[in-house]
């Protein structure tokens, strides 16, 4: 099986504690690889030291068969590596077509000459197009993002990070503050995602967990202590126990 991202042996070290304890995980090309683990495990922290955010103590990341662990955000990014937060970062004033046509041109390299040419527009539009079809979107593409739901701001978030034509795409809570039919909704936009692009997904909601991943890591104080499918995980004494008093979030 193909690895798109490789960590291993990562260490990161706050005064006094290892916030991410000699974690070792592979996620395979294609995959939609899940990591859950409760409040405080190190799951943020892993995340900004896979985007470059934070620099370990020790370890190595690999991205695409090349070592990135001493590379800067940027060239993470251009490497392949895409985010998206728990904040949203929209411009509120623009369309949801004018925000998703600025993150398509931030890709292009802020190369303004391309709108000069009939072709250089149009070829930003189709992107456009295919992004807002890959979401729910598209009936939605005039309105301003400062009026759209919670779940449709999210929505557009993720088609923004897309738009940087991202290998691998690391997702912070995409389904945090939604309500039920938003979260099912962005159940099946992620479902519509796999095999384009591999996703590393942080979820608390074990539903969405269950529904989208291939494999599944949970981390308890900085150490992985399991990876498997979901029947590897709902069958684990170990998970149970580290997610006691939660049970029912893992049936
Ligand atoms: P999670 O996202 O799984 O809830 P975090 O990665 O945010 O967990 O935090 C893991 C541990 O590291 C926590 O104990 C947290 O208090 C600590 N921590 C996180 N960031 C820092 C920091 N910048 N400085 C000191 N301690 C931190
Ligand atoms: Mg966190």
């Amino acid at each position: 099986m193909n690895t798109i991202l490789a960590i291993d042996d990562l260490v990161k070290r706050f005064a006094g504690l290892t916030a991410t304890d000699h974690v070792s995980l592979n996620v395979a090309t294609g995959h939609i690889h899940a990591l859950i683990g409760p409040n405080g495990a190190g799951k943020s922290t892993l995340i900004n030291l896979l985007c470059g955010e934070l620099i370990p103590n020790e370890g190595r990341i690999t991205l695409l068969g090349e070592d990135i662990t001493a590379c800067p955000a940027a060239e993470r990014m251009k490497r392949g590596l895409a985010r998206t937060f728990q904040i949203t970062n929209l411009l509120n004033d623009f369309t949801v077509q004018q925000n998703i046509s600025l993150a398509v041109q931030a890709r292009q390299g802020n190369n303004f000459r391309i709108l000069d040419t009939a072709r250089g527009r149009v070829s930003i539009l189709t992107e456009v197009d295919e992004l807002l079809a890959a979401s729910r979107l598209e009936p939605r593409r005039d309105v301003v993002a400062g009026n759209l739901s919670s779940g449709e701001r999210k929505q557009l978030e993720l088609m923004m990070a897309l738009a940087g034509r991202p290998k691998l795409l690391l997702l912070d809570e995409p389904m945090a503050g939604l309500g039920r039919l938003e979260s099912q909704q962005m159940i099946e936009t992620l479902r519509g995602l796999r095999g384009k692009v591999s996703m590393l997904l942080i979820e608390h909601d074990m539903e969405a967990v269950y529904a989208l991943a291939d494999r599944i890591s949970v981390l308890v104080y900085g150490r992985v202590i399991l990876t498997g499918t979901a029947d590897d995980i709902r069958a684990s004494d170990e998970v149970r126990d580290a997610y006691l008093g939660l049970e029912d979030e893992l049936c």
